[in-house]
């Protein structure tokens, strides 16, 4: 087989247009940093409220004849409760604004345990939003045992609602993405040479080999220019690389997202019921 010739490719206005159309090319000229700071500010947010939330559960229970210390304008065990619906509420919000922007601006794969980190950063914050809380309670020699037995519980049970929802079921890789955008280049722009017949989706299709200058135009640009139909080659390639590629990936990272925002309210449902329910212990 005669050596490969390198192409000089004059590409059309339009379909220098085309190719930035797809949804890999959308994302990548996509900002991410507002979900960044985004998701960064809720989780400092989710940080302080779980202080708070310690700083309620150091109040030591007033004696008998004496008033009640108010927390915040709160009963401290109410208060220490609040914080904590509020610390959940913040890490989930603050981890799904961050798997939207993994989802836009993805990671690469080559080092398995950064990429792990970066689409899970949002599971750290759950443990780092509720483990300590649950340590100082626990070993809080003045909290009474109500408040150690049932904040414990509350705590564990939030970060764990926390903790799985803030988990990427779906990783995007950037590697994905190229591949993606690959795949929308070839589709909307075709390559063809001036004495051929036929338009190429890729441009190191065998039958181009030995051109030395090709054209890159939209579909209907080629048509204009006198190319009857697509090459066979490419038409078989191309059918191969769907069926391989996993389709509509940002559909699926969007009903990720989705779902996970169902958990949220669920999660937010579920905490005021635990609340409600303890505060009805309380007055009992
Ligand atoms: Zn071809």
């Amino acid at each position: 087989m005669a050596e490969k010739k390198e192409h000089k490719i004059i590409t059309s206005d339009a379909a220098k247009t085309a190719s930035s159309k797809g949804v890999a090319a959308q994302q990548i000229a996509q900002s991410t940093v507002g979900l960044r700071i985004g998701s960064v500010v809720l989780w400092i947010v989710a940080l302080v409220a779980e202080f708070l939330a310690i700083k309620a559960s150091f109040i030591p229970a007033p004696a008998e004849d004496e008033e009640a210390t108010l927390f915040m304008g709160m009963a401290p065990f109410t208060a220490l409760i609040v914080f904590l619906v509020i610390d959940l509420i913040c890490v989930i919000g603050g981890s799904l604004l961050w798997k939207k922007a993994n989802h836009i601006h993805p990671a690469s794969e080559k080092n398995a345990l950064t990429f792990w980190l970066w689409n899970n950063l949002g599971v750290i914050m759950a443990a780092v939003a509720f483990i300590p809380f649950i340590i100082l309670l626990l070993t809080n020699k003045n909290a009474d045992q109500k408040t150690k037995t049932v904040g414990t519980i509350v705590a564990v049970v939030a970060m764990l609602i926390a903790g799985f929802s803030s988990y990427d079921y779906n990783p995007y890789s950037a590697e994905e993405q190229q591949e993606i955008l690959k795949m929308e280049e070839a589709t909307s722009t075709v390559f063809w040479t001036e004495g051929g017949k036929v338009f190429h989706i890729y441009e190191d299709c065998q039958h181009l080999n030995q051109s030395e200058e090709l054209h890159q135009t939209t579909t209907q640009e080629a048509e204009q220019a006198g190319k009857e139909r697509l090459c066979k080659t490419c038409l078989k390639r191309h059918e191969k690389e769907v069926a391989e590629t996993p389709a509509e990936v940002s559909e699926e990272g969007q009903s990720a997202l989705e779902e996970a925002s169902e958990t949220v309210n669920d999660a937010v449902e579920d905490v005021k019921e635990v609340k409600n329910e303890v505060e009805e212990a309380v007055e009992e």
